[in-house]
């Protein structure tokens, strides 16, 4: 027999009562996002497993140890999509977009997967809004990505509680010279390291500086610093991003140690994190990552982008109490029936409603009972106003309109004027 099936751990169910929110974040992402002219792509879920290993990177934790890699029945190796930018560069190579110097730019939205410890705005299953912009290389689609995200912010009630965090990862010439002192720093306390960063060292020293181990952390506090190292390449872009975000007044710090957890990146990265989530902080990610096209087999094709966690999007909004008050309420009118004849009445009265009032939200009462059980559904559901058609009502083209939320008589309409009535009450 089966017992006690349940989904899989770290792996959530959005129920109908949570889906209001979800559908708010969405569009107004997609409505923001039109603003700016990106284009929405789709992906697969599953990508062949070396798309990941050949641009995240071998020796970082999502392809190391967090991927849902399996083989289909084929023999092939696949993997559920820990993140949207290589299935989105993928995609793009495919149908050849990023050829010429056309420049896109795209968002996508979806579940990703990482087998990490779940908890609050850390799960295994959990979904990202992207945005990525491909073939521009100036730090002015750098700022543009940045300024859409403040104004997503603001929309949603949520900017002063966000602060944008933003470095320089320089060229990839300039982490090659950086790399040779930080090994050296490195070696010198090597017994001192944890055992992930001595392996590290040799592998991909860069990712001891994301180390979360508080000893390494102090370790790297003197350590040599990326910005001492970068060229004047790479720091007259960072200087073009800061000039272009003071003046549209968008506040940012600069944190010299941020470096991101996947291995494409270079030059911009940025980060907005809250201090309102507790350890899951960071709400949004993103940077400039001109190497991946190639990386991933293209010609050279400059791209920049971000993806932005939405659990711990909604997760803020409810923290904050920014949920909009309209969500609340799912339904703007309930038709009960009572009688002989009176389901086929509703039905037709109902459609007409639908005809003249396309947004018009309106439950039709279903599977019979008394008025009184019928009321008591009507008022559970939220609606504003209840349409009462009982036998008489039906016979004589009527019906009754009755407010739910406040006191108020009950009106006898003729089902034509019930569209107008209704416009004007809600
Ligand atoms: P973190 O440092 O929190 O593990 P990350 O650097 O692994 O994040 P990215 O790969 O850059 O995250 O993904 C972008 C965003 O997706 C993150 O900033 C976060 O908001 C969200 N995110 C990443 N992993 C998870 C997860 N396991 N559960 C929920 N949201 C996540
Ligand atoms: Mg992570």
């Amino acid at each position: 027999m089966l017992k006690n099936l349940q989904a899989v751990r770290g792996m959530n169910d959005i129920l109908p009562g949570d889906s209001a929110l979800w559908q708010y974040l969405e569009s107004t992402v997609a409505h923001l996002l039109a603003g700016y002219g990106y284009q929405q792509i789709r992906l697969p879920i599953v990508e062949p497993t070396e798309l990941f290993k050949r641009s995240i990177g071998e020796v970082t934790d999502i392809v190391e140890k967090e991927m849902y890699t399996f083989a289909d029945r084929n023999g092939d190796s696949l993997t559920l999509r820990p993140e949207g930018t290589a299935g989105c560069v993928r995609a793009m190579l495919e149908h050849g977009l990023l050829g010429g110097g056309v420049s896109h730019k795209v968002w996508y939205t979806g579940p990703m997967f990482r087998h990490e410890r779940p908890q609050k705005g850390r799960y295994r299953q959990f979904h990202q809004i992207g945005v990525e912009a491909f073939n521009l290389t100036g730090p002015d689609i750098d700022a543009e990505l940045i300024v859409l995200s403040w104004r997503l912010w603001q929309r949603l009630g949520l900017a002063e509680a966000v602060t944008l965090e933003l470095n320089s990862l320089g060229t990839s010439e300039d982490r090659a010279r950086y790399r040779e002192e930080l090994v050296a720093y490195l070696r010198a306390r090597f017994d001192q390291l944890d055992e992930d960063s001595q392996r590290r060292l040799e592998t991909n020293p860069l990712r001891v500086l994301d180390s979360k181990n508080p000893d390494t952390q102090a370790l790297l506090v003197d350590a040599p610093k990326l910005a001492d190292y970068l060229s004047d390449d790479a720091r007259t872009h960072f200087e073009g991003l800061r000039a272009l975000l003071d003046a549209a007044g968008v506040p940012y710090v600069i944190n010299p140690r941020l470096v991101r957890g996947l291995d494409y990146y270079g030059l911009t990265v940025f980060e907005w994190v809250t201090d309102r989530l507790g350890a899951q902080g960071t709400v949004c990610a993103g940077g400039r990552y001109d190497g991946l096209v190639q990386q991933l087999g293209g010609k050279p094709a400059p791209a920049v982008g971000f993806a932005m966690g939405m659990e711990r999007l909604l997760l803020l909004i409810e923290t904050l109490d920014k949920v909009p008050a309209e969500l609340a309420r799912q339904v703007d009118v309930y038709l009960v029936t009572l009688g002989e004849g009176t389901q086929q009445a509703a039905l037709r009265l109902a459609e007409q409603l639908r005809d003249a009032l396309p947004d018009l939200r309106l439950v039709v009462h279903c599977g019979g009972g008394s008025f009184k059980s019928q009321f008591k559904k009507a008022d559970k559901s939220g609606a504003l106003y209840a349409l009462i058609l009982g036998e008489a009502e039906a016979a004589a083209g009527q019906v009754g309109l009755k407010p739910l939320r406040e006191d108020g008589e009950q009106l006898n309409l003729a089902w034509s004027e019930v569209p107008q009535h209704l416009a004007n009450l809600l």
